[in-house]
């Protein structure tokens, strides 16, 4: 499982001993998240 920055919500893949250093590789951002990205996938079954 990898990282996902809060910022540019981008997939980052990061082997992290600890997560303090982590850093998002394309924007420097040191906000990550672990999982994927919220994308807004919303099933709704109007039926
Ligand atoms: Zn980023």
């Amino acid at each position: 499982m990898g990282y996902y920055c809060l910022r540019c919500k981008r997939y980052v893949e990061i082997n992290v001993s600890g997560y303090q250093g982590v850093r998002c590789p394309y924007c420097g951002y040191r906000a990550l998240r672990k999982g994927r990205p919220e994308v807004v996938v919303k099933t709704v079954k109007a039926e």
